[in-house]
């Protein structure tokens, strides 16, 4: 069936993951928008998540108290374990969840850069978002390197060869985007893996608008270090903890900026100095956020039932149809496409930009279609394939044809 001419609800009936929309909180909540296209920005709450949470509360916590600490201990490595494996395609012992995305961004650049001594210079990208670049270059400052920035096209994102072009003798790390914030562009991850290895530096990838969305393969792809959110494809709630990724090969030179009592090696020996965990749990550094990483813990466990190939094969579908709707809706008013037209170069989400972008946004949310409205003239449209139906996404197509018109 063809995605982009089938009616909606013959592709509803033919999506093998159809039934994941009732396992979330969407369709009886009262006061629930027409169409929600914010999933890569805050996913939707998984109804199980809400149970466990409940219970974490009025058990957990209620009844246990410090004794749930013998469990919830172990969480930051379990949890990592389970993304590693139904996400990420890592190995055991490689992952934590912890912190936010911005804080372990942070740790993960110290930690590059440590990896590469007598080196200064990072490498990263002036279209990145915000957060990475403040990051980069606050790192960069502190350990007297600096910055060498690229600038990608905006709607088609970096290529490979540009970013390898970019890196020497000198470089230590690479920081990238694997799905671009703004375009969708999709980064060749393998290749700029590759390349930057080849001139001895290393790279730290932002999977935050690929996990959970874009089947991934860092074992198999050589990555060295990565960090995510769980909050946007992996609906683990608004603030839950973010994800760090550090190959096995690296940790016994691994170093923690924010060596705190989580990330020791006995972590109850209240210990006179910081010894490191041996492995990636000395990447911690205080006490974890356990109701963020139960919530994580259930969305990993939905996206790895789907199966991350079967939810690539949806998103492609799911945002090749916006994409044409949009040739024909949007082109007539001035507006473009600023997401990459080759589907396999594009992560889950369609941008278009055209004039009047704020008021058309403010219009498509007075119809109850949530989407993102991003400096200058952007419109983000988010597509979850876990929670966006066929028919929900042709809803909110109809209203962006109305407030293209002007209406709304
Ligand atoms: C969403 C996002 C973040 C968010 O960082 P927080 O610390 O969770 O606020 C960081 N980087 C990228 C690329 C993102 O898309």
């Amino acid at each position: 069936m063809d995605p982009t001419t089938a009616p909606a609800a013959a592709l509803d009936a033919a999506d093998p993951l159809a039934g994941f929309r009732d396992r979330f909180a969407v369709d009886d909540v009262p006061g629930a928008p027409l169409a929600y296209l914010d999933g890569n920005s805050l996913g939707r709450p998984p109804r199980r998540t809400l149970e466990r949470l409940r219970h974490l509360h009025e058990t957990g916590w209620a009844v246990d108290l410090i004794r749930g600490w013998d469990r919830w201990q172990h969480l930051p490595t379990e949890v990592g374990d389970a993304l590693g494996a139904a996400v990420l395609g890592a190995a055991p012992g490689q992952v934590v969840v912890a912190d936010s995305t911005s804080v372990l961004l942070f740790k993960a650049l110290h930690a590059a850069l440590a990896l590469r001594p007598g080196r200064t210079r990072l490498v990263a990208s002036a279209g990145d978002f915000p957060t990475d670049r403040y990051l980069v270059e606050a790192v960069a400052a502190r350990s007297g390197g600096e910055v060498r920035w690229l600038r990608p096209d905006p709607a088609e994102g970096l290529g490979a060869d540009e970013v390898v072009a970019a890196v020497d003798e000198r470089t230590a790390a690479v920081l990238l985007s694997h799905v671009d914030y703004r375009s969708a562009a999709l980064a060749d991850l393998r290749a700029v893996t590759a390349g930057a290895h080849a001139a001895g530096a290393v790279v730290v990838w932002d999977l935050s608008h690929s996990a959970g969305a874009v089947p991934l393969a860092l074992d198999a792809d050589g990555v060295d270090l990565a960090v995510g959110c769980t909050y946007k494809y992996l609906c683990a709630g608004p603030g839950a903890p973010a994800f760090l990724f550090a190959a096995a090969r690296h940790h016994e030179q691994l170093d923690n900026v924010v060596p705190g009592w989580f990330g020791a090696d006995d972590v109850f020996a209240m210990a006179g100095e910081w010894v490191p965990a041996a492995g990636i749990r000395r990447m911690v550094s205080g006490t974890p956020p356990v109701p963020g990483l139960v919530a994580v813990d259930e969305g990993v466990r939905l996206v790895g039932e789907a199966g991350t190939d079967r939810i690539r094969e949806k998103s492609v579908a799911l945002t090749s149809r916006a994409v044409a709707r949009l040739d024909t809706v949007a082109r007539p008013h001035g507006w473009r496409l600023a997401s990459p037209r080759d589907a396999d170069r594009r992560g889950s989400h369609v941008v278009v930009g055209g004039p009047g972008a704020r008021e058309v946004e403010q219009r498509m949310r007075a119809r109850g279609v949530l989407a993102d409205f991003r400096h200058p003239d952007l419109v983000r449209l988010g597509l979850s394939p876990l929670t966006t139906s066929f028919a929900e996404l042709d809803a909110a197509l109809d209203v962006v044809e109305a407030a293209l018109g002007g209406s709304g």
